[in-house]
């Protein structure tokens, strides 16, 4: 396989995780995993979240890839879409867990982008639903005008404090 055909496999693998994060998100993490999620949507106390399990589960993936593309070279290929698959996650842990919610002492400067990802993830840790998707997060009108009206007291995304989640309330 050519290296152009290489990165194009691994772009599309990058592109297809959006999708798969989606669908994880909604219906594993705010579905039977919500015994671990819920610690996203509440105040732990704790710097780490029972949470952080997920991306331990879903790196085992991107390790498989690779030790899978290492058996013969029919399935060569999988290389790249073990490196779409993995930048697709380290792009996540930037934006999710550096950018949005500020676990790391990181000073990134504001980004349009960025905080278009930040204030679309904000309706979700506010109504506890939409938008599941995080590079490409689709919030309706009527639920940004919702949030809008109805801030809360505190910022949703604040690592001590998110009351406000409706997940709290067993709306999940
Ligand atoms: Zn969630
Ligand atoms: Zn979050």
């Amino acid at each position: 396989m050519s290296a152009l055909a290489g990165v194009l496999l691994a772009a599309a693998a990058f592109v297809v995780m959006e999708g798969v994060s989606y669908l994880a998100h909604r219906y594993v993490m705010h579905g039977a995993g919500m015994v671990w999620h819920r610690s996203h949507h509440v105040p732990t106390g704790s710097r780490f979240e029972r949470n952080d399990l997920f991306p331990l589960c879903f790196s085992t993936v991107g390790v498989s890839l690779f030790a899978l593309a290492t058996m013969g070279p029919a399935i060569g290929p999988l290389l790249w879409v073990g490196i779409g698959v993995t930048a697709y996650g380290a792009t996540y842990l930037f934006v999710h867990e550096v950018y949005i919610h500020r676990r790391l002492p990181v000073r990134v400067p504001p980004l349009a982008y960025l905080e278009w990802l930040r204030s679309s993830h904000r309706v979700h840790h506010r109504f506890g639903g939409e938008p599941y998707g995080m590079l490409l997060p689709l919030v309706s009108r009527a639920s940004r005008e919702r949030a809008a009206a109805d801030p809360g007291a505190v910022d949703p995304l604040a690592r001590e404090a998110r009351p406000g989640s409706a997940v709290r309330a067993g709306r999940a």
